[in-house]
């Protein structure tokens, strides 16, 4: 249990890379943090500063009110859970799990009581005396976890934990981290380029693009005020339709005007709007697909059907229409049946005033939070990424410290993304830079 303050924290790599850039968070004690962006976006490296594994070009990093900039990773009582993590074959999974603790000369009996208790917690007590190979992808996860639960970590760092797992065992396994998050009750930071994964475990979600934060906020926050246009794309699925619009102000009213359909925007938004003394001018328009409603109304929106799609709950119509692509999330109650729309059905839709975001067509800047959304350096970020860099969610670099733990090539970790393969003849050995050597 601790708090972590990141403060300016910046990482160039090689003098040329700048991966992450005017990095500011106060994170609260036992708060669940997700980083979440595009692949490259600099949240694996944000991740491993705080856990140590990466220098930090400039900036500080508080863990508990201690700064820990120059503290090697094993003595930030963090424990992290990797992607790729890996487990030692030859070892059961009681073992496995023990490891780091008759690393660091845990009396028998405290190990025994810590690893029964995260096994229990992990519903993996039953597998106990079992090796790696005889488990599914799955349970090879819960085992990862379990040895960095025994730990009792202040901080529990969690890089793409789930992105090796099947779609299915990935849903299950999000809602064991929810599980997990309730009875290990510690301070959490977790990295994924999912936003679902974000919206569902994230107390506040970190959205970055290209090494600078975009935009920090509850689920909730980030999904009803986005922002910026890159926030509002990245959530919310289907994504946001975008148009090319006009605001107009009519006294201490606004009014967004689509292709001859005038809306006025909700009191709320207006009182926003009006409080930065915003004006006329041609915007983004942002536009939920689940709030666009089809509708007989002469002066609404005409759309061309391309094809709609049976969810079950909804059906989502694709559309032609503004001279762009456009979906529309129609919801079905109980009984209601629909058919699929033929192709070239003319619709038409609407939309109300509460619904619509309207964004700066420079800055992609949302007009009712212009100040908040401004980022303190205001020149583009300056991201170089050389030919020779590897794609950001290469795996086998991600490995920490081989060094640390060296296992023979016989009794190399079964990496979690080849469960079955035979271990490689230079295995990513999974260093355990968190224990005592
Ligand atoms: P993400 O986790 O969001 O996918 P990363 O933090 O891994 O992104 O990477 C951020 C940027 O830094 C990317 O441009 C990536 O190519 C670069 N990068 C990551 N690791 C290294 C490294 N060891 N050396 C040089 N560049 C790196």
């Amino acid at each position: 249990m601790a708090d972590l303050s990141l403060r300016n924290v910046k990482k160039i790599y090689d003098n040329t890379v700048v991966a992450v850039q005017s990095f500011n968070l106060e994170i609260a004690d036992k708060e669940f943090i997700v980083l979440v962006g595009p692949s490259g976006c600099g949240k694996s490296t944000t991740l491993r500063m705080v856990a140590g594994l990466e220098d930090i070009t400039e900036g500080e990093i508080y863990i508990g009110g201690r700064k820990v900039n120059t503290v090697p990773p094993k003595d930030r009582d963090i424990a992290m859970v990797f992607q790729n993590y890996a487990l030692y074959p030859h070892m059961t999974v009681y073992d496995n799990i023990a490891y780091g603790l008759k690393l660091r000369k845990f009396p028998k009996r405290v190990i025994d009581q810590k690893v029964r208790e995260a096994a229990e917690i992990l519903d993996i007590s039953e597998l106990l005396k079992r090796k790696p190979k005889a488990l599914s992808g799955g349970q090879r996860q819960r085992v990862a976890i379990g040895r960095a639960i025994v730990r009792e970590p202040q901080v529990f760092l969690m890089d793409e934990p789930l992105s090796n797992l099947d779609a299915k065992l990935r849903n299950q396994m999000r809602s064991e981290i929810l599980k997990l998050r309730q009875k290990v009750n510690t301070t959490f930071i977790y990295v994924t380029h999912d936003q679902t994964e974000a919206m569902t475990l994230g107390d506040r979600i970190v959205i970055m693009k290209e090494g600078f934060v975009q935009q920090v906020g509850t689920p909730q926050e980030v999904f009803h005020h986005p922002a910026n246009l890159f926030v509002a794309g990245f959530i919310g699925t289907p994504q946001m339709n975008i148009f090319d619009a006009q605001l107009v102000r009519e006294g201490d009213r606004y009014f967004v005007e689509l292709a001859g359909l005038r809306v006025e925007m909700s009191a709320e938004k207006t009182a926003r709007l009006l409080a930065w003394d915003v004006a006329s001018q041609p915007v983004k328009l942002g536009l939920r697909p689940e709030h666009l409603t089809l509708t007989d109304r002469d002066d609404a929106v005409f759309a061309a059907v391309d094809v709609s799609e049976m969810m079950g709950s909804a059906v989502h119509i694709h559309v032609s229409a503004c001279g762009q692509d456009v979906v529309i999330v129609v919801p079905l109650s109980e009984e209601e049946e629909t058919e699929n729309m033929p192709m070239g059905q003319p619709v038409r839709f609407t939309f109300r005033g509460s619904a619509a975001h309207v964004f700066d067509v420079e800055t992609g800047y949302n007009l009712e939070y212009p100040q908040k959304s401004e980022p303190e350096e205001t020149a583009p970020p300056a991201v170089t990424v050389p030919e020779n860099v590897p794609p950001a969610d290469q795996t086998a670099e991600e490995v920490p410290a081989p060094e640390e733990l060296p296992a023979p090539a016989e009794e190399a970790p079964v990496p979690a993304e080849q469960p079955e393969a035979p271990a490689p003849a230079e295995p990513a050995v999974i260093g355990d830079p968190f224990a005592e050597e």
